[in-house]
């Protein structure tokens, strides 16, 4: 049972005892196991269709690896590099579509990818790459691709080490924030009619009569609970292989990011390094700079994939390499997060060189098994793996519509959800808690807001926001004390804790 308690009636509880409710009794179309980007594509477009679908999700919503990404739409550079052309140019649609039904959650970011004399990544090679990145895109990329001098580089990065420089390409992806894409997915999933409930963990399911029976546990409560579904759609990313009755087999690999402050790193634009025949970025977000990522096999605790020393040591030095002046050390760092790729695996290849493709497989009758892919193809995953399941149930729906309906009204997601992160207000806290399901301090610290990654003085805070998410969560003092130690020890030992707070960031 987890440790968060809340007492009396409070309106987050009545809405979740009665989603509860209504997830164990009657018969769903469809349930979907985990509440990460694809779980939500896969409700949302259920939902959209008229089926009665239900989600649960083992922690908090998008608590895996889609709150920890790159936080990219892209159709992959890198891919194109490697041949693979059609996913490519599936995942280049893709981010057009995203920033159609999502343009809050989808700014366009340019990118320069600086060229240098005798390397592998050649000028006059890159420039017809990126001219094919723009067909790719239906000829509407969200920004054209251009060519730059060596001076015109120069003088947009000045800190950039000029030897052997011949100039650049530039060329456009978008900047997105993962894990409101996931809560901003759900909630047009749930206004359509799908149920949703974090903190729900599935624990096995039993075939019977045409049925799934699945198992599962009220994670705040301890109450176990069953769900009967027709159709079940495992989407639990890494965890895939885990679950009882998947048939997927996947390869891990982990990937870190770092965050610095774009005071010590002045770019404009996002900008490509390359060590060997890998990619990294340095990624402007707001006052920030996201700098990553690694890809490195990890068979470590699913939960909580770590940032060591040597991940650290890898980025700052292709950092290094390009901005030597910048002289980036571990005492810059703000914070980091870490994530793993769920791959459909391949044991033999290098992890930077694995597929990023999709799988969706019917193990059983009735049991899905949905995997791999990325967070800017998961509207696209989703709509093929419910073409699937209605076809297989012999399901008559309505038409997909995720690729053209708005996620949500603008009105419902101004001041509140955005790729950078926003100033602490009351407002969204208390709307964070009564309409985004957060049920702890850490999830509107870090997968409502980012807060707790972007701001050096996040623990101040979250000390500033605890009596409003105690308020709506009916928390009584001890209660609220408890959770604020527990989001100190879990997250009070960023690198940001080792320097004094910045109290001008709290707003
Ligand atoms: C370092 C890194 C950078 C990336 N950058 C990008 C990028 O910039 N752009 C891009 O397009 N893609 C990117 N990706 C890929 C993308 O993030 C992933 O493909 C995507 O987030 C996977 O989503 P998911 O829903 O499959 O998995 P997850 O987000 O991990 O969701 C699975 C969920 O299932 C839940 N779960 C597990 N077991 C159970 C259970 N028993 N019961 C209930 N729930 C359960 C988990 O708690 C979890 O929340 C990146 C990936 C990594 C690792």
């Amino acid at each position: 049972m987890l440790d968060i308690m809340s007492y009396g009636d409070c309106q987050p509880d009545l809405v979740r005892k009665e989603t509860l409710e209504r997830l164990s009794s009657g018969k769903l179309d469809m349930l979907a196991l985990g509440g990460g980007i694809v779980g939500s594509g896969l409700a949302r477009d259920a939902a959209t269709r008229g089926l009665n679908v239900g989600l649960v999700e083992q922690y908090d919503f998008a608590f895996g690896t889609s709150s920890r990404s790159s936080h990219l739409l892209h159709g992959g550079l890198r891919y194109l590099a490697q041949g693979y052309i059609r996913l490519v140019h599936e995942a280049s649609l893709e981010k057009r579509v995203v920033h159609r039904i999502a343009p809050h959650l989808a700014d366009p970011l340019p990118f320069i990818f600086p060229t240098r004399k005798g390397w592998q990544w050649a000028r006059w090679k890159l420039s017809i790459g990126v001219k094919l990145y723009d067909l790719l895109c239906g000829r509407r990329n969200l920004g054209k691709s251009s060519t730059l001098s060596r001076k015109a580089l120069l003088e947009l990065l000045p800190d950039l080490e000029p030897h052997g420089i011949t100039g650049a390409v530039r060329y456009y992806d978008g900047l997105t924030n993962d894990a409101r894409l996931v809560i901003d997915t759900l909630r047009s999933a749930h206004n359509n009619g799908a149920i949703l409930a974090n903190y729900v963990r599935f624990d096995g399911a039993t075939y019977q009569d045409g049925l799934w029976h699945c198992r599962a546990v009220d994670q705040i409560t301890g109450q176990p609970l069953e769900i009967r579904a027709t159709q079940v759609v495992n989407a639990t990313g890494p965890w895939s292989d885990k679950i009882a009755n998947s048939a997927t087999d996947l390869r891990l690999t982990k990937g870190v990011h770092l965050v610095i402050d774009r005071k010590r790193l002045p770019i404009p634009d996002a900008v490509v390094m390359t060590e060997g025949s890998r990619i990294l970025f340095g990624i402007p977000w707001g006052e920030r700079v996201i700098l990553g990522t690694t890809d490195t096999d990890y068979d470590g605790p699913l939960e909580t994939p770590d940032c060591n020393e040597e991940d650290i040591s890898y980025i700052l030095d292709v950092v290094a390499v390009l901005f030597p002046r910048a002289k980036i050390t571990p005492d810059d760092i703000i914070s980091t997060w870490s994530g793993l790729r769920p791959l459909v695996a391949d044991p033999h290849g290098n992890p930077s060189d694995i597929s990023r493709r999709h799988e969706i497989k019917m193990a059983q009758p009735g049991w899905w098994d949905v995997t791999g892919g990325k967070l800017t193809t998961y509207r696209l995953m989703s709509e093929q793996a419910i073409d699937r399941v209605v076809k297989h149930a012999g399901l008559d729906v309505q038409p997909c519509r995720t690729a053209t309906e708005p996620l949500l009204e603008k009105s419902q997601t101004d001041g509140l959800s955005s790729v950078v992160p926003q100033e602490v207000t009351e407002r969204a806290v208390r709307h964070f808690c009564r309409n985004e399901w957060a049920r702890s301090l850490e999830d509107v610290m870090v997968r409502r807001t980012y807060w707790s990654y972007y701001h050096r003085n996040h623990a101040e805070i979250a000390r500033q926001i605890l009596p409003w998410v105690a308020e709506e969560l009916g928390w009584n003092e001890e209660t609220a004390q408890a959770e604020l130690t527990k989001y100190l020890d879990e997250h009070g030992n960023k690198p940001s804790q080792s320097k004094a707070a910045d109290a001008s960031e709290v707003s």
